[in-house]
């Protein structure tokens, strides 16, 4: 695909995303009501989610394929084992950095102090039952340790079938992956040539899915318009006023760390001019916005890295994969703000040393959220039960979650592709050694 075709494709989504969002607030202000609610719910956002379904249809083969792929290609375990040690590096060093933004940030400006008490109980009463699921599904939550285990799947196929079914599913995703993982380092190990028929059928399996994502952004622009339409045309814009200071917290954190730690990082780590990466990295980045799943832009990530970026796909196949999964710093960022934001809305004040563990359980957090819409809330309901904050609070800030996890998507997308780029920097050092 070539360049203008690509650039011709992001401008369209961006005009789907602002058309679309600029619709929906007109028709909140206009026509807002019961049947513009019936309106969104049973015909926009459904045209909406047609996009996503198909992206949706094909991330589990792609998954499968690509980081079976990335491993033999890479052939030698010891390289791969390098480009892994630095690809956790990168997202231990992104996400921390992100945490302790957030964090501080928080703490300067004390969102939560700025509440009072009355608007405080009104939106814990209005969004109660949706509090309610996101709670349960945490209180559900396993030990540790069979956390770890079922991250070695018994059965690869269940996992895969259940991959986006989170009561169903023990590894989930991510067990898919290390199932790959597997199969990829065995694949390295066998006499050369054994493993041919199934190296040329996943490679085929790869590009079919690529293809077909190709039919999905054929839509993206309608969808995401449809989708930045519900949005705006559901929120409630004054609910978005009282929660103003925390809500500028979280997104200018976000673009501190978006255009300022990526730039650094990018500069000094990944020796890319910055401005070249946001230029070629933007239809990812749009895509992120408009579906909220760092998981459905996957794909799309991809093919930047590949022909924008151009990174060697050996590298950002496998690392966007694994990435897409465990390294969101967008995510992290935005637990940790939000939790200490409602700890301050309920007058909890935490030590220094609270805040670390805190910080901690965030980074983790992010590694374990699911890349799909809404997928740390759950894991923001954990964390406040840790620090003894009621968990019913996550209704406080439920009503515009989700243009922030539009946001915070954007950001681990971004972050992705800039570890990407790091490590095939490093790599061609190595290769030229
Ligand atoms: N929606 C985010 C993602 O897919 C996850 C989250 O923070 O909820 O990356």
């Amino acid at each position: 695909m070539s360049y203008a075709h690509n650039s011709r494709r992001s401008l369209w989504i961006l005009i789907g995303l602002v058309v679309g969002a600029v619709a929906g607030v007109i028709a909140q202000v206009w026509f807002g009501g019961p049947a513009l609610d019936a309106t969104v719910a049973n015909v926009i956002k459904p045209i909406g989610s047609v996009f996503l379904r198909i992206i949706f249809m094909v991330v589990v083969p792609l998954i499968i394929s690509a980081i079976v792929l990335g491993v033999v290609e890479m052939g030698d375990p010891r390289r791969l084992g390098r480009v892994g040690l630095r690809a956790v590096a990168m997202t231990l060093l992104l996400s921390g950095l992100s945490v302790v933004l957030g964090l501080t940030l928080v703490n300067v400006f004390a969102p939560g102090k700025r509440i009072p008490h009355e608007v405080r109980d009104k939106l814990i009463a209005s969004y109660t039952v949706q509090a309610g699921d996101k709670i349960k599904a945490a209180e559900s939550a396993k030990p540790l340790s069979q956390t770890l285990l079922d991250l070695i799947p018994t059965n690869p196929l269940e996992e895969s079938v259940n991959a986006f079914n989170p009561d169903k599913a023990n590894g989930g995703l991510i067990a898919v992956m290390i199932f790959s993982l597997f199969l990829g380092v065995a694949m390295t190990m066998l006499t050369p040539g054994t493993d041919a028929p199934l190296r040329s059928l996943l490679e085929a399996i790869f590009r079919v899915c690529l293809q077909i994502i190709d039919f999905a952004m054929i839509l993206a622009p309608v969808c995401v318009a449809c989708l930045s339409f519900s949005l705006m045309a559901t929120t409630g814009w004054e609910l978005l006023h009282s929660l103003l200071a925390y809500f500028l917290v979280v997104v200018g954190g976000m673009a501190l760390h978006q255009f300022g730690v990526y730039a650094v990082v990018l500069k000094v780590l990944g020796r890319k001019s910055p401005r070249a990466f946001y230029r070629e990295a933007r239809e990812a980045m749009l895509t992120a916005f408009g579906t909220s799943s760092s998981n459905a832009t996957l794909p799309v990530s991809m093919r930047v890295a590949e022909e924008e970026l151009k990174l060697p796909p050996k590298i950002s196949r496998f690392v966007l994969t694994v990435g897409a999964s465990a390294n969101q710093n967008g995510t992290a960022l935005y637990e940790g703000v939000t939790v200490l934001f409602l700890a301050q809305v309920f007058g909890v004040e935490l030590t220094l040393a609270q805040q670390l563990v805190v910080a901690l359980m965030c980074i983790l957090a992010g590694v374990g959220t699911a890349g799909v819409p809404g997928g740390s809330l759950p894991l923001v309901v954990g964390v406040l039960m840790t620090i003894h904050v009621p968990p019913q609070s996550i209704a406080i800030i439920l009503g515009i979650d989700r243009f922030l996890d539009m946001c915070r998507t954007v950001l681990n997308v971004t972050g992705d592709l800039v570890i990407a780029t790091v490590v095939s920097r490093g790599a061609a050092e190595d290769d030229a050694i």
